[in-house]
């Protein structure tokens, strides 16, 4: 089955049966194909390949690179359904959001074929006489892009968009747990830079590698932006390794995301709001509502609501009509289930968070989604552990409900449901959230493309996907020019 969807999706079978890396789909455990991985050498190749590129396509107009991505997305329209259910099999996500991340991909390029006509720079008042000032955008070169198991497909897109209209090649290593859907990512770009004619050779590269491949890639000084989407384990390795080569990096990382629930909040709404955040993609985004701060004399009523909404959900086979996939591996549900003994370690009481299916698929981890009464927020919460685990935490004030927030060490997303405006501007000012991501009345998770992507403190500070996150893509160069015919020097310096 697996032969015959990526067969439709343009991926030559020689590239899914002739490695001697198993990739297995998390929904029972089996293996489905063998793939190649690049060592260090083969690596510098493709970056050799996309620099050669590179070299050509920066000086082809921005719309004209724009029309490439307008034909990528085509495609993408076109094989939405077989490329979401890739991204099912291969990273577990339910059939609404592998559909939802191919989607994600369409939408970006939407706003970068949009873009490609708006790479505006400014003009800028010169103080000396007949002269101008302005500002320039420039493509960088090669972006290497380093991407998560998670978001297999939309990480690339929103990264590769942004840097082909930029006038940059890509070269891609995506996670070593999704080779399948990068593979049909790349025959898919293929399509349409086939469609398009004249691009030059080798201007997306797919490095499907480990560690050797990835370090190779965060390495080479011809690569002058990382974009890499991973742990903050990762990134802490990266980010040093590439800033010691003045290269520069757009980091994103783990988030320890949370939920402020006030008194005066539509509690229907925020259910809803929990219920999506915290177990969509069984709790395996990087948005997952990880803790909810909720003000204690509503904590009983809200808690039993959930765990009875919990208590319904469908948990199974991703393609089937079920809410919750499975984890991606044993490691997640060991590290699961490691976080629920330390929550119960450190005082908490905990609410499901069970192995389910195992009589079905032995070799499959499947849980229930986990809710953690704690009695503070102990070094278990403020860690992030990429499962269904809900922390809840009581609040008396709205300064201590803040205050919660904000300290943990990673800085992604966050939201509060009220209906008090006092509550909600404070929780997006300068003195609120200190997160990337502060939504009001909607849950942690389910970003729009338009936005800036991105987060603070240890996950890693970059933006990418929407509003001007393509400055990062490109150099800026500032201009000065002189029509006059005298030579007079800025700070009224005389030199004569
Ligand atoms: P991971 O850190 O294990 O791997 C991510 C990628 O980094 C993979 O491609 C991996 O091969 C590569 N990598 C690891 N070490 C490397 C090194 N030293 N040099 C170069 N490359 C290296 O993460 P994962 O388990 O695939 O994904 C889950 C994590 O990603 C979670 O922490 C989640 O929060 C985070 N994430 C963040 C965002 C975001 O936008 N902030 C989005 C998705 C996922």
């Amino acid at each position: 089955m697996v032969a015959a969807l990526l067969e439709r999706l343009g991926v030559a079978a020689a590239d899914y049966t002739q490695g001697d890396y198993p990739v297995h789909t998390p929904i029972d455990g089996s293996q489905i194909a063998s793939v190649k991985l690049l060592g260090k050498a083969e690596t510098i190749a493709r970056i050799d390949q996309a620099q050669a590129a590179f070299e050509a396509w920066r000086n082809v107009p921005a719309p004209r690179r724009g029309e490439l991505v307008r034909l990528f997305g085509e495609v993408l329209r076109a094989h939405k359904a077989d490329l979401g259910e890739l991204v099912s099999i291969e990273a577990g996500k339910i059939t609404q959001e592998g559909l939802g991340e191919v989607q994600e991909m369409i939408d970006i390029c939407d706003f970068a074929v949009g873009l490609s006509r708006q790479l505006y720079g400014l003009t800028i008042a010169s103080e000396r006489p007949g002269h101008h000032m302005r500002e320039s955008w420039h493509p960088l070169g090669v972006v290497g892009v380093i991407s998560a198991f998670n978001f297999p497909v939309a990480v690339w897109a929103w990264n590769t968009t942004l840097a082909l209209v930029a006038g940059n090649s890509v070269a891609w290593k995506p996670s070593e747990k999704t080779p399948l859907t990068a593979l049909a990512c790349q025959a898919l770009f293929e399509k349409a830079l086939k469609a398009f004619g004249e691009a030059p050779q080798g201007l997306s590269q797919l490095v499907i590698g480990g560690r050797e491949a990835g370090e190779a890639l965060v390495d080479d000084p011809r690569v002058p932006l990382v974009s890499a989407t991973g742990s903050t384990r990762m990134g802490r390795e990266v980010g040093p390794r590439v800033a010691a080569r003045f290269g520069r990096s757009i980091l994103e990382l783990g988030g320890n995301n949370a939920m402020i629930l006030a008194p005066s909040a539509d509690l229907d709404l925020a259910v809803r709001g929990i219920l999506f955040s915290a177990v969509g993609t069984a709790g395996q985004r990087c948005t997952t509502l990880r803790r909810l701060i909720v003000h204690r004399s509503i904590k009983d009523e809200v808690v039993a609501r959930v765990k009875a909404a919990y208590g319904k959900v469908r948990i199974g086979d991703p393609r089937k009509d079920n809410l919750v996939g499975p984890l991606i591996d044993k490691l997640s549900f060991d590290a699961m289930q490691g976080a629920l003994a330390k929550a119960r370690d450190e005082g908490g009481q905990v609410f499901g968070g069970e192995r389910q299916l195992a009589d079905q698929y032995p070799n499959a981890y499947y849980v229930s989604p986990a809710i953690a009464e704690m009695p503070a927020q102990s070094e278990v919460v403020r860690h992030e552990t990429f499962a269904p685990i809900l922390y809840v935490l009581a609040y008396d004030d709205f300064e201590e409900a803040l205050r919660l927030n904000n300290e943990v060490p990673q800085g992604l997303s966050s939201c509060i449901f009220t209906t008090d405006i006092r509550e909600a501007e404070r929780f997006q000012s300068a003195s609120g959230s200190d997160c990337g991501i502060a939504n009001v009345n909607i849950g942690t998770s389910g970003a729009e493309i338009g936005g800036a992507f991105g987060g603070e403190k240890e996950t890693g500070g970059g933006r990418e996907s929407g509003s001007d996150a393509w400055k990062g893509y490109m150099r800026r160069q500032t201009n000065t020019v002189n029509y006059s015919r005298e030579l007079p020097l800025a700070q009224g310096i005389v030199f004569d």
